[in-house]
């Protein structure tokens, strides 16, 4: 392969942020390709500000490159001023490193965080000048293969992608560049043998955690809707599990953190404390299927920190995860890493993901020691009822207890988050919000004469894989009219800002995230009318969604706003994120009944099938949960001995805390559950 660098360089003194094309960030790699080598190209299909701090992408980048038969780079979508320039020169997708035409690579690995950036995957095969249809590509094209949460339902994209990994990528991408490099796959190969293709595709689908759509038939009954999708050869499995390393701790990546030239999103360190999440809220999908709790130890945490801050350069560091303030080691290590004489008094601790019934002015007080940086806490639902439903279940002592601590050591500006549309929800639980809000901002003017709190408001979309995959969106027009609700009442709150997200932006996200196999024809006709970046609001067009809906036969009444029933078929049925189904319903019906359920880390397990059904276990660092442990529920975690649980060796002991008063064990796991 050659480098385009000769004809990229002209273009960029034509398009916004030049150095989004140019590589050479501290860390990244000096990547050799060779004739035995896999050669990669992670692609983050949007732009390089968000996609380069993406730390799968990183870590695969690191252990990929580590291994002496792959090679990786990386590429980014460029922006519309510079693909209208890339088109015009007829310089195709290139890699940052160096300069590569994506063409070349053996492997075009997407990151599908978002379903809005499935135009773009689109757009990005296209631009490398590959058959964006997978069963238009030749055995000269690379295999082009997805990854990350939306792989989760992968069937709208399964005319595009050739290959899904489904869930934690450390230990299969070695197994799966195994199987391309006795495959001999790709353009570097000179043999035209058409079945090569399909031989490597069938050897893909054996890896365990490797789905591959054209090994599947999707089959339809006589109303239109999905009858289920099945294996077409033997050997094939009827249902792909996704893959959980059991051991955070054995992966200590990314060790060489990219440092951009230009600003990007989260332009800090950051360090993964724990991967999985057991709260148990019920629309959250990134808790549901990265199940079990996985910590990493906290010397390893304290090291990881340490030792990136001295090779980037950062003073920020944010501890990452999808809860941060439940980390069962959390305080003293926040106080470990603001106390370490390395650097020098110097570093602001950042947690992006906080609980409120976790956050205590002991963590406060510590994070803001240095800086104070940003504070989000995300409440969910306005009303205690709402959160039961969705099993979000802080009180409102908890968020009022969080604000405090924070307003008391210095905070003035505090942002929450809620969703609206959820299941059941009435006018009082939307306008439950503003309530909360309002009186966080008294809270806050105990303190200081002038305070602010954002309440940011999301349409919420039902995700597969998790209790609310059955339930019918709210249409435009009713989230519309909540948001209007919301911002009537707020109006008269000084010191409140109501942000929301576009109701019609929520709807499309919704036609792609539980469509089957057929919605491919509607995320190819949004592309081919020119619908990309359609997670950016100046790029995003509804009609363009309504349109190819139109064009191919549906509607948004039946992708979106339907309610799924128990018996129905769903697309995803054959996708396992190793939760039982009969779990899942379960759950959804205690949602309908305002049932709530603790979080299984410290109390006993309810089954729901992520560590029973693979042998796993949580890991945890500290044998003390961290305050709000279980839910705030009262459950008794002297019962904690049936927990699948194992503690770190450089564990410290001690009692558990008395939670506060609340529904009992029996009442919470609720009768005839499995
Ligand atoms: S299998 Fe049990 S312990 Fe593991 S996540 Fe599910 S309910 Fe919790």
């Amino acid at each position: 392969m050659e480098s385009l660098w000769p004809q990229i360089e002209p273009l960029l003194d034509k398009v916004t942020k030049p150095a989004r094309y140019i590589g050479g960030e501290l860390g990244a790699q000096n990547v050799e390709h060779g004739p035995d080598l896999v050669s990669w190209l992670l692609v983050y299909p949007d732009t390089y500000e968000i996609g380069l701090p993406n730390q799968g992408l990183q870590i695969l980048y690191e252990i990929l490159n580590e291994r002496p038969d792959a090679a990786a780079e990386r590429s980014y979508a460029p922006w519309v001023d510079m693909e209208a320039a890339m088109r015009t020169a007829g310089v195709p997708l290139f890699s940052v490193e160096g300069h590569l035409p994506a063409a070349g690579f053996d492997v075009l690995a997407f990151n599908l965080s978002a379903e809005l950036v499935y135009t773009n995957v689109l757009n990005l095969i296209d631009l490398a000048g590959v058959a964006v249809r997978c069963d238009e590509r030749t055995v000269h094209d690379p295999i082009v293969m997805g990854g990350g949460h939306c792989a989760f339902n992968p069937e709208p994209m399964a005319n595009f992608i050739d290959a899904f990994v489904l869930g934690d990528g450390e230990e299969v991408v070695g197994e799966v560049n195994e199987v391309l490099a006795s495959h001999r796959c790709g353009t570097a190969r000179d043999d035209d043998d058409p079945t090569r293709r399909a031989d490597l595709l069938a050897a893909l689908s054996r890896v365990p955690g490797v789905y591959v759509p054209s090994c599947y038939a999707a089959q339809y009954d006589s109303g239109g809707r999905i009858a289920g999708v099945t294996p077409r050869f033997d050997g094939t499995p009827d249902r792909v599990e996704k893959r959980t390393i059991a051991d955070l701790g054995s992966w200590p990546y990314p060790r060489q953190q990219l440092v951009p030239l230009i600003e990007v999103v989260h332009d800090r360190l950051n360090v993964e404390l724990f991967r999985g999440c057991t709260r148990g809220c019920r629309f959250c999908q990134a808790g549901m299927i990265t199940r079990p709790v996985r910590e990493r130890p906290a010397d390893q945490v304290r090291t990881m920190v340490s030792a990136g801050l001295d090779r980037t350069g950062y003073d920020e560091v944010a501890l990452t995860s999808l809860s941060s303030a439940d980390y069962s080691a959390i305080e003293e290590t926040v106080t470990g890493i603001i106390d370490d004489p390395s650097c020098s008094g110097q570093v602001s601790v950042s947690l992006p993901s906080l609980r409120v019934d976790a956050f205590t002015v002991g963590t406060a007080a510590q994070i803001q020691r240095v800086r104070r940086t940003g504070l989000t806490f995300a409440p969910e639902g306005g009303t205690w009822r709402m959160r039961q439903v969705i099993n979000k279940l802080i009180r409102e002592e908890d968020l009022y207890a969080a604000v405090d601590a924070a307003f008391s050591q210095g905070w003035k500006r505090v942002k929450l988050y809620f969703l609206i549309g959820l299941p059941t929800e009435t006018d009082e639980d939307t306008l439950g919000i503003v309530e909360l809000a309002k009186q966080c901002v008294a809270i806050g003017k105990r303190y200081h004469r002038s305070v602010t709190i954002v309440a940011s408001v999301g349409g919420f979309v039902p995700k597969v894989q998790t209790p609310f995959q059955w339930f019918g969106q709210n249409t435009i027009e009713e989230l519309t009219r909540k948001v209007h609700l919301l911002r009537d009442a707020a109006r008269p709150v000084r010191g409140l800002t109501i942000r929301w997200h576009d109701p019609k932006a929520t709807a499309a996200e919704g036609i792609v995230s539980r469509g089957d196999r057929r919605m491919g024809a509607v995320i190819e006709q949004v592309w081919r009318n020119g619908g990309t970046f359609q997670e950016w609001s100046e790029c995003f067009d509804l009609q363009l969604w309504t349109d190819a809906l139109e064009a191919n036969g549906m509607t948004l009444e039946d992708a979106v706003y339907r309610h799924r029933t128990e018996d129905e078929v769903l697309p995803w049925d054959h996708i396992s994120a190793g939760l039982h189904r009969d779990f899942l319903w379960q759950d959804w019906k205690d949602a309908l009944v305002e049932y709530g359920l603790p979080d299984c880390r410290w109390t006993p397990c309810y089954d729901c099938g992520a560590c029973t059904g693979y042998g796993v276990e949580h890991v945890v660092a500290s044998a003390v949960p961290p305050a709000g442990g279980s839910q705030g529920t009262g459950q008794d975690l002297s019962s904690g001995g049936q927990v699948p649980v194992r503690f770190l060796p450089t564990a410290p002991s001690g009692a558990a805390p008395a939670l506060r008063p609340g529904r009992g064990p029996a009442e919470l796991v609720g009768e005839g559950r499995n």
